[in-house]
């Protein structure tokens, strides 16, 4: 599926729809480079879920964990990842295969450990249709 947005309040709007729908155990894997609108996304996301909190970049600690919402929200955001073992030592297992909605920033740089089965979610820009367009491309993984 392709959408494409036209302000941050669109890409917010459809982040939303895709948490409204999201089950315990699903996996979003967020790919695109940096300012593209991944955040944007997720905090759309997290309210579909109905969390109500502000959504940040969880910069310094990889994950943040949201328990307020109708499932469990593990947010990740990899872009300052050193090394796959930084992911073993935060227990990823426990969040990827649990009972939560896992969303993982930047998603490409932990390739070698993304289950097979996930729902893959690129934003990209095209500077040709201005400067606030965003195309979404979702794609569902290992199905
Ligand atoms: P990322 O997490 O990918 O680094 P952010 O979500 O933090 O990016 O930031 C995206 C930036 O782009 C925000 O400043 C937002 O206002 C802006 N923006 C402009 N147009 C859009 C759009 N269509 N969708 C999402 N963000 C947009
Ligand atoms: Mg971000």
């Amino acid at each position: 599926m392709v959408i494409e947005t036209r302000s941050p309040k669109e890409t917010f709007e459809f982040g939303k729809k895709i948490g409204e729908l999201a089950k315990a155990g699903e996996i979003y894997t967020l790919i695109g480079d940096l300012g593209v609108g991944k955040t944007v996304f997720t905090q759309g996301l997290a309210r579909g879920l109905q969390i109500e909190e502000a959504i940040s970049s969880p910069t310094f600690t990889i994950v943040q964990v949201y328990e307020e919402g109708r499932l469990p929200f593990y947010h990740f955001d990899v872009y300052r990842i050193g090394d796959i073992e930084e992911m073993e030592e935060i227990g990823y297992e426990d969040y990827f295969y649990g009972q939560g909605v896992s969303l993982i920033e930047w998603s490409n740089l932990i390739e070698e450990i993304l289950p097979q089965r996930r729902t893959e979610i690129t934003i990209e820009k095209d500077l040709d249709q201005g400067f606030d367009f965003r195309r979404i491309t979702v794609r569902e993984l290992g199905v």
